[in-house]
Formats: C-alpha cells, sequence, structure tokens
C-alpha cells in the first residue's frame, strides 16, 4: 500500500479528530454512524460533514450508506493516526521510504529529530491472503476491516513484547522503541535479509550461530515458528539478527515440537542448497551445547532443558500478559460466533473488505492466538467490548489538555486493562529505548512527551484530553 504522508501535512486539528471519532466508534460499529460520529468529535464550530468529505477524498475513511449513512477507517486512515501519535510522541519525527514489503506487513524508515533512522513496522493481517480471495465472499466479511484493524494491533503488541523481552535477554534482535495501534518503531537494521545473501565467508559459523538461536529459544521457552531466510538479517560482518515476531508461541504450546522441526528443518534446508553445508558432521560436539542431535544432525525438541515461564513473567513486564493473550482469543473466538449467527451483507468496494473464513483462521493460526476452540465469548458483543465505550457516546470537546496526558490515556485504552503500572513501565522503557537508540541523547519533543500529569481520571475526561489533543 502506497503510504503518502504528505497528505499528513495538510490535515487539521479537526481531520484528526474526526479521524480519531470514527476509530472509537468503530470500538462497537462496524459503520460508524454519521450522526455518531459529529456527536464524539464535537468540533467547536460543527463542520463534521465537511471533514468528513476531506477524509473521505485522502482515502482515510471509507463511506458506507447501504443499512444507514455511515464510515469506518481505512488502513491508511490508521496508519495516519498511528504515525501521529508517534511523532506527538517524539519517537520520529519524519516517514522516509519504505523498506520492506512482508508477508502482511508495510515497513518504512522513520528519522528522529536528530536524524536517528529508525524501522517502523506497520502490520496488515490479511493482506496477501485477502489479494488471493479477493472475490470470495462469505459470512465473515461484514466485519473484516473491523477484524483486521483489531487484529492487526494485537500482532503489533505481540511483536513488541517480544522484541522487547528477547532484547532483554540478549538475544540479536532490533531495539524496540514503541507501539502504537498496528505500528511498531524499532532500531534498522544494518543489513540485508539472509535470503539476498548469495556468499558467506563462513557459512558454517553463520548457520551454527543460527541453529544455537533456534536452541536457545527454546531454552528460554520460546519457538519463532516463521524462523527462516527471510527472517533472518545479516550484516556485511556477517553478524546474525532476528526479526519477525508476532507469530511466536511458548515450548508449551500444543504444536510446539512441530514448530520447532520446521524451523530447525527451514534453515537446515536453506544452507544445504544455499551454502552446501552438509549436515552430518553436525554432532553434539560441534555445536558445544548439551542438546542432543537425531541421525541428521538436527537437534532434538525433547533434550532441550527449557526454561519454563518465561512468557509469563518476561512478557508481563513487556505490556503482554498472559491475561491479554487468553483476551485475545476470547474477543477473537466471540467475534468468529457472532459472525456466523450472522447474515447481514457487507460492501463490495474497499481493498480489505472481504475474507474467506479459511483466511480468517488461517491468520488467526498464524498469530497463535486460538488455543482453546471450545472456549467461545461475548466478548465482541455491543457495549462490552471496550470499557471506554460509554464515554465515546458522550464526550465532549473542552479544556485544552496536553498532548503528553492524552499519549498517557490512549495508552492506557489501548491496553484496555486499566492497569497504571503497566503503562507507567512501558512509557519507561519507550523513554529507554528511544534514549538508547539515540546513544543516549534525548530531544526536546522526547523529554516533553512522558510528563506524568499524576491523578486519575475518569473515562470522560480521558476522551476529552485524546480528542483535544489533535
Ligand atoms: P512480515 O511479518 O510481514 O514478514 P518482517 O518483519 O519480516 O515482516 O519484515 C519484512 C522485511 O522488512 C524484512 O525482510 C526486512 O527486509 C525488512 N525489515 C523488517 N524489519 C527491519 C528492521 N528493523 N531493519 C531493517 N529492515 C527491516
Ligand atoms: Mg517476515
Amino acid at each position: 500500500m502506497k503510504l503518502d504522508v504528505d497528505v499528513l501535512r495538510y490535515l487539521s486539528k479537526d481531520d484528526f479528530r474526526v479521524l480519531t471519532a470514527v476509530e472509537m466508534g468503530m470500538r462497537n460499529h462496524e459503520i460508524v454512524p454519521t450522526e455518531l460520529i459529529d456527536r464524539i468529535a464535537s468540533l467547536k464550530h460543527g463542520g463534521t460533514y465537511k471533514v468528513l468529505k476531506n477524509l473521505l477524498k485522502h482515502k482515510l475513511l471509507h463511506h458506507d450508506s447501504s443499512k444507514y449513512d455511515g464510515f469506518r477507517l481505512t488502513y491508511l486512515g490508521y496508519d495516519f493516526l498511528a504515525i501521529k501519535t508517534m511523532v506527538n510522541r517524539g519517537v520520529f519525527a519524519a516517514v522516509g521510504r519504505q523498506i520492506g514489503v512482508g508477508k502482511e506487513s508495510d515497513i518504512f524508515e522513520v528519522a528522529t529529530e536528530d536524524g536517528t533512522v529508525l524501522a517502523m513496522k506497520l502490520h496488515r493481517l490479511g493482506r496477501i491472503s485477502f489479494r488471493a480471495v479477493k472475490s470470495k465472499r462469505d459470512y465473515l466479511r461484514h466485519r473484516s476491516s473491523y477484524n483486521w484493524l483489531y487484529l492487526s494491533r494485537l500482532a503489533a503488541l505481540k511483536e513488541f513484547a517480544f522484541m522487547k523481552a528477547l532484547e532483554e535477554h540478549g538475544f540479536p534482535v532490533p531495539k524496540a522503541v514503541d507501539c502504537n495501534r498496528h505500528c511498531v518503531v524499532m532500531s534498522l537494521v544494518q543489513g540485508y535479509p539472509l535470503v539476498q545473501v548469495k556468499q558467506l565467508q563462513n557459512p558454517e559459523t553463520v548457520f551454527e550461530t543460527i541453529i544455537g538461536l533456534v536452541v536457545h529459544l527454546a531454552e528460554h521457552g520460546l519457538i519463532h515458528c516463521d524462523f527462516n531466510e527471510f527472517n533472518i538479517m545479516i550484516d556485511d560482518n556477517e553478524k546474525v539478527t532476528m526479526i519477525d515476531f508476532p507469530q511466536m508461541v511458548s515450548v508449551s504450546h500444543r504444536n510446539a515440537q512441530m514448530y520447532f522441526d520446521r524451523d530447525v528443518e527451514c534453515i537446515f534446508k536453506f544452507f544445504g542448497k544455499r551454502f552446501n553445508l552438509s549436515f552430518k558432521e553436525h554432532t553434539d560436539e560441534n555445536d558445544g551445547s548439551d542438546v542432543d542431535s537425531d541421525e541428521n544432525g538436527r537437534p532434538t525438541f525433547s533434550s532441550i532443558s527449557k526454561l519454563a515461564g518465561f512468557l509469563d513473567k518476561e512478557l508481563a513486564a513487556s505490556g503482554f500478559s498472559r491475561k491479554d493473550q487468553d483476551d485475545i482469543e476470547k474477543f477473537i473466538e466471540g467475534g468468529i460466533e457472532k459472525d456466523r449467527s450472522s447474515d447481514t451483507e457487507g460492501t463490495e468496494d474497499e481493498e480489505h473488505e472481504s475474507e474467506s473464513s479459511e483466511t480468517i483462521k488461517r491468520t488467526l493460526d498464524s498469530l497463535h492466538l486460538l488455543e482453546k476452540e471450545e472456549n467461545t465469548s461475548n466478548f465482541i458483543e455491543e457495549g462490552k467490548v471496550y470499557e471506554n465505550q460509554q464515554s465515546c457516546e458522550t464526550g465532549q470537546n473542552n479544556g485544552s489538555e496536553s498532548e503528553e496526558a492524552s499519549d498517557k490515556e490512549e495508552e492506557s485504552q489501548t491496553l484496555n486493562t486499566g492497569d497504571v503500572e503497566l503503562v507507567k513501565r512501558l512509557n519507561k522503557q519507550r523513554r529507554r529505548a528511544i534514549a538508547s537508540v539515540r546513544g543516549g541523547r534525548r530531544s526536546l519533543a522526547s523529554r516533553n512527551s512522558y510528563k506524568d500529569k499524576g491523578g486519575k481520571s475518569s473515562q470522560n475526561s480521558k476522551l476529552k484530553k485524546q480528542l483535544s489533543s489533535w
């Protein structure tokens, strides 16, 4: 998807206010009634309709009048909201060229105020699969865009949390800087994906390092699940960095052994083919670990002594707890159940509109969020999805609270847990990450972005703060 960020410059406060209002309305409306948008946005001088027209022109919204007059966000609209938030937080000041198109993401260079270049990953769940099934229509279609926005956000949150936890345990991963909506900002990895590398000085060493990483991950209780030449970066000194974590699972996952073996096999196959390595020699002595190898030299999952509890403890510290994972599972399963019983019609003309049920299941599977199939829930039901709904409906715009406060509020809404401690910890982590990627220097913007206003605010004033920041 093209990301024309120039448009960002021409969008007014009112534009962003209305865009945010649509996002809020989407918490329990697939298509947000125009009237409700107007009420949530509460523009001081009116004119919501004109603003909506402008947003529509820039393809930030999609208009739907099939059942009633309403709008919803497009991916581009969602991108702009995330980018605007990151800019307000002082995470970066400019968006540069696109450096990667992943299976289900777009990766851009972004630059901080002092010129440090970072990488921004925008998650786009279901994009590839969507193209393959564009013509198919089924019972899920009317809710797909709503679901994709939400799932992309979960993928980003999960990736950010894993990156953070892995980094803290000394794994070679990008430095996780910040996360908002479907967007993760991280340090820019120097080098290329292994798939582009035709020659290595020391293929055996690189191979050992990479297999060592798979084993080391398992010892820490984790399996990458997509560990291949596309998700391993390598620089001119043949230093390895692993990327792409939304699909990682715990070693206690019911299919852990299969995922582990698959990751190992991918690496063996690739090195065998590309660098003509033969693996019979890859024995226990070679890798210097206690891990046994099978008759083909592959490390065996059962011989790895795994560190239990890594997921629970470490990820909780990074903002993605076991409970979050359970909540996510409930949300998704609840969504599917509700869709299954519905027969409403969807619109036909927007890119991310349609998904087949298999595609959705495949995507959910790849996120490994659907572990308890029998567990259905009402989580998605109107009025229950988000605690903040009430305040969305009645929010008014008065007062002019600062962006810093709105950031904090928005973060706590995003996490949807009310866990003030967690939000504080996340803000601290973000401050540290930006400072460290910048080599310890912090810009004025970032200093200003994290002032703690203190005090507990009601849901209503949270909304006011968030809205008045645009
Ligand atoms: P996907 O989940 O869609 O596969 P990835 O995280 O694997 O996305 O990223 C896709 C591509 O973007 C990678 O193959 C790589 O070329 C590039 N990329 C991703 N993250 C970074 C980064 N931090 N620094 C440099 N390039 C990156
Ligand atoms: Mg990838």
